[in-house]
């Protein structure tokens, strides 16, 4: 078997000072760790990064964009639920979700750019997309609690997206307005319409950042099959360089032997040369837990995993 190759999420630690900078990068070498995602840097994060021989991606918030400037710019650039709300003005679930439509050419476009741009730093070797999806049309079901909902079904208020584009596209493939189909959520040609819309978006974002010779990856939901019913992610079609899910057994109330299935259906259904790194929560993998998921992963056809949530040793898989 090959070396896995190891990644961790993580913020930049901009505000450490360079020794103790050193030591962070020491400590996640030392893990087994090779590959950084970035959710916030600076050029000297980067290129400490580098010195210590890790590969950098740029972790960024692709679909769910809160800026200031897009919410007051262009309200008409989010998505809008069956219920008519705007997550705009009226997010889903949380204050912060404020999804794009993923079909609108103005999008594309702003995120294409935003690749691009992040295609001219300096010892960034990747990007990487999270949050490219539509808002949880069905969450994780451990979270149903939380939110006090229950979601057996797709309910209209977390249905994306009905915008006057998205209506108008699906009008002109198929003679029918979504909003008006008896039973919307069991439209086979509408649910494929919103697959196609992000995956699109990804292959138009592959090609940005390949055109700047960086590689570009995603965090997705756990399966192929999760990953469409909850989130409308339909990432095996997606031409990226590797893809991450977040086999987070914990969400799914699944034990960490899950992870091993959950992998298996991913690497089944992937082209055979597109890696597949499989996401870890720290948080509810404690003691020997962690070791275990680790080995459930590779045994699964993972090419390594990836950490969230804090930093381990990975190493105790070997086989
Ligand atoms: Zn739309």
């Amino acid at each position: 078997m090959p070396q896995a190759k190891n990644w961790i999420w993580t913020d930049g630690g901009e505000k450490l000072k360079p020794d103790e900078q050193e030591r962070r990068f020491e400590k996640f070498r030392e893990a087994g760790i090779e590959a950084v995602l970035f959710s916030s840097f600076n050029a000297d994060v980067l290129a400490r990064a580098k010195a210590h021989g890790l590969e950098t991606h740029a972790w960024t918030w692709a679909l769910c964009r809160g800026d200031k400037d897009l919410l007051e710019n262009h309200p008409d650039w989010y998505g809008v639920s069956r219920r008519g709300d705007s997550a705009a003005g009226k997010p889903p679930y949380v204050s912060y979700y404020h999804f794009l439509c993923p079909s609108r050419p103005a999008v594309r476009d702003h995120l294409a750019q935003m690749v691009a741009d992040l295609g001219d730093t300096a010892n960034l070797d990747g990007i990487h997309l999270d949050y490219i999806r539509y808002p949880d049309v069905i969450l994780p079901v451990a979270l149903w609690k939380k939110y006090n909902l229950v979601q057996n079904e797709e309910l209209a208020q977390f249905d994306f997206c009905y915008c006057e584009v998205c209506r108008n596209t699906f009008q002109k493939q198929t003679g029918e307005d979504p909003l008006k189909l008896p039973d919307p959520p069991a439209n086979a040609a509408w649910r494929q319409y919103r697959y196609d819309s992000v995956t699109n978006l990804v292959n138009h974002l592959v090609e940005a950042a390949h055109a700047k010779g960086k590689r570009i990856t995603a965090a997705v939901f756990p399966t192929p099959s999760l990953a469409k019913k909850l989130v409308r992610q339909d990432w095996v079609r997606w031409n990226l360089d590797a893809v991450l899910p977040m086999t987070y057994h914990s969400f799914y109330n699944e034990k960490p032997e899950w992870i091993e299935r959950a992998v298996k259906e991913g690497v089944s259904a992937l082209p055979a040369n597109r890696p597949l790194y499989a996401g870890l929560y720290l948080p509810d993998l404690k003691g020997e837990d962690f070791d275990r998921a680790v080995r459930f992963a590779m045994a699964g056809g993972a090419k390594g995993v990836s950490l969230f949530g804090g930093v381990r040793k990975v190493g105790a898989f070997r086989s």
